[in-house]
């Protein structure tokens, strides 16, 4: 589900919020009343370029949380503001948007673009509808790295645990191109080429994060290590690579400063748009 995997994700700083404002049972009450089945969420603009083709490489940038999910919060400065995750990550992610655009040969679409909600898993079929050839999740670690001291960014690619078998060629460019429709849901073939496809997406996923991992040494605080995997929902998709990129602890005077001043996200901006271009180019090198 989608608060818990936002729960999950950013530890219990979120849920140490609600429960400070509502008795256990209201929080409960408020994420299942806001959770419907189907969000109806407009389909994001996507943006590139002036004299860019559409043959360009689609990159989606999901800024995580949303509305009513505040993601992590902390407290900042001498006056105690509270700062909240999902501004955070959407700053990043717009910043990212407006530099890849700058840079060319890439088009953008965010998943969401102000301050509205949309369940995690509703994000990557936004993506597959959007015809992503990438996808990168902003986010940003919890309150806890105060008390442990914790700070710096992490990149997260899919945990194989959490890959799910879908239909037989679901993925667009993978090695079942041209295959689908001829082959029986469920056969031997068919579960096969899911396998092939989700190992492609799961290498390439891998590579993205490596590209990351390769502009931010010496320019960015990482954990140690720096790439991870986890089970996050918002990266289960086979149908294209996807990384979750964890941009600092709100909770760490150092990284805070970094991630709540345009200067410092203007570093962490720059090495995500250098890491996703160096990524599609060295994949269209490939022939991908
Ligand atoms: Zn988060």
């Amino acid at each position: 589900m989608a608060w818990t995997a936002s729960l999950a994700l950013c530890g219990g700083a979120l849920a140490a919020a609600l429960l400070t404002v509502f008795p256990p049972q209201r929080a409960m009450a408020v994420y299942r009343r806001d959770l419907p089945a189907a969000v109806p969420v407009a389909t994001p603009s996507v943006a590139m370029a002036s004299g860019a083709t559409a043959g360009l490489p689609l990159l989606v940038i999901d800024p995580g949380h949303g509305a009513f999910d505040y993601g992590a919060t902390a407290m900042h400065g001498s006056d105690g503001t509270m700062v909240m995750e999902k501004n955070v990550a959407l700053s990043i992610a717009i910043a990212l948007r407006d530099r890849l655009v700058a840079l060319g040969g890439v088009r953008v679409a965010l998943i969401r673009e102000d301050d509205s909600f949309l369940p995690v898993e509703h994000r990557p079929r936004m993506a597959e509808k959007l015809g992503a050839a990438a996808l990168i999740s902003i986010h940003v670690d919890s309150a806890p790295g105060r008390a442990s001291g914790a700070r710096g960014a992490t990149v997260y690619t899919l945990s194989p645990s959490r890959r799910e078998r879908g239909p037989s060629g679901r993925r667009r460019n993978g090695p079942n191109r041209g295959a689908r429709g001829q082959i029986a849901q469920g056969s031997e073939i068919a579960m096969i080429l899911d396998d092939l496809a989700w190992r492609q997406t799961a290498f390439e996923s891998a590579m993205l994060a490596q590209a990351v991992e390769e502009e931010a040494r010496g320019r960015l605080t990482l954990r140690t290590p720096f790439a991870r995997s986890a089970r996050f929902a918002v990266l289960s998709s086979p149908e294209f690579p996807a990384i979750l990129f964890e941009a600092g602890y709100l909770g760490n005077a150092e990284d805070a400063d970094r991630l709540l001043s345009p200067e410092g996200r203007g570093e962490i901006v720059d090495v995500l748009a250098r890491a996703a271009l160096g990524f599609f180019a060295e994949r269209e090198r490939w022939g991908e």
